[in-house]
């Protein structure tokens, strides 16, 4: 509801005047493009990097569908701008391709397994990994930077605090503990790594931007994607995991700041009205399961 009426109320500045809605774009998401004059990326590609099952739904809904089992998508996604190329996440590490035991990053709550590499995908577009310019990580769990070691000359793209935060020391949840080794040994020491500190507009133009999304982890980040004929088209990361988690503000238990998640799902709300942008949900393999994938993209 309150969705609807934010739309309506949008679409009503929209309309009465074309230069309240930049200036609200401006003021609201101040790093954020402007709408009306931003670049274009050329393509948009997913590729499947691999499914999940966990068997406690409950641990991304809390109080709901405890003891059920649930199965996720794992995706990244490519984008062409010019002569560049950025890879969005990495998935699920190779070495798990076709593995019938499956790979985990929390043994006891899920499992994934891989059917199609990174490397051959990429090779079945024309691309070796040595022609990525810029790995951008929507945050550090095993599932999104399962591959970064395969792309050494690359550019990672990560936040600042999502580096603070998986070098700081332990804390009392022992997932998170594991979550946290588990990133430091799959990220290594990147030969070319930029920190950022909040919103990033990538190529100058505005046309490919990280947006700061952070509660699933400190520095989580989403990426807004602008396309000729798309339009505007928003990659969660994991600010959300389910589209009815989206819908009723549902936060994982495993999420590190629940107050931010919260606020991290508004902004994409808010994202959402202002550039007209379509949410793809990473980890929702319904939704996954509509879209393009490799070697169709989207333009
Ligand atoms: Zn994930």
């Amino acid at each position: 509801m309150l969705k609807h009426t934010r739309t309506a109320i949008l679409s009503i500045l929209a309309a009465s005047s074309l230069l309240l809605d930049v200036t609200l774009a401006a003021t609201a998401d101040s790093k954020l493009p402007d709408a009306t004059r931003a670049g274009f990326a050329e393509k948009l590609y997913r590729l499947d990097c691999g499914h999940s099952l966990a068997n406690d739904e409950s641990v991304w809904t809390p109080g709901e569908n405890v003891g059920r089992s649930i199965e996720f998508s794992s995706t990244c996604w490519l984008i062409q701008r010019g002569n560049k190329w950025l890879l969005w996440d990495t998935g699920v590490p190779e070495s798990a391709l076709n593995d019938p035991k499956g790979w985990s990053t929390l043994p006891e709550l899920i499992v994934y397994h891989l059917d199609k590499t990174l490397t051959d995908q990429l090779a079945a577009i024309g691309l070796k990994t040595s022609d990525i310019t810029y790995v951008a990580l929507s945050h550090t769990h095993g599932d999104h930077i399962g591959n970064v070691l395969l792309l050494p000359n690359s550019t990672v793209l990560m936040q600042r605090a999502e580096y603070t935060w998986i070098s700081s020391p332990d804390g009392t949840n022992d997932n998170v503990n594991q979550l946290k080794a588990l990133a430091r040994k799959l990220l290594g020491t990147p030969k070319h790594l930029q920190l950022l500190d909040g919103d990033t507009d990538v190529f100058g133009d505005g046309s490919v931007t990280l947006v700061s999304t952070p509660g699933h982890t400190p520095g989580h980040q989403s990426l807004l994607v602008h396309l000729m004929n798309s339009g505007f088209i928003i990659l969660s990361g994991d600010v959300v995991h389910l589209e009815e988690n989206f819908e009723k503000n549902a936060v994982p238990s495993l999420n590190t700041d629940e107050a931010a998640s919260i606020a991290s799902m508004d902004r994409i709300r808010r994202m959402m009205a202002t550039y007209n942008a379509k949410l793809f949900i990473n980890h929702d393999k319904a939704q996954t399961d509509t879209l393009k994938l490799l070697p169709a993209f989207y333009d």
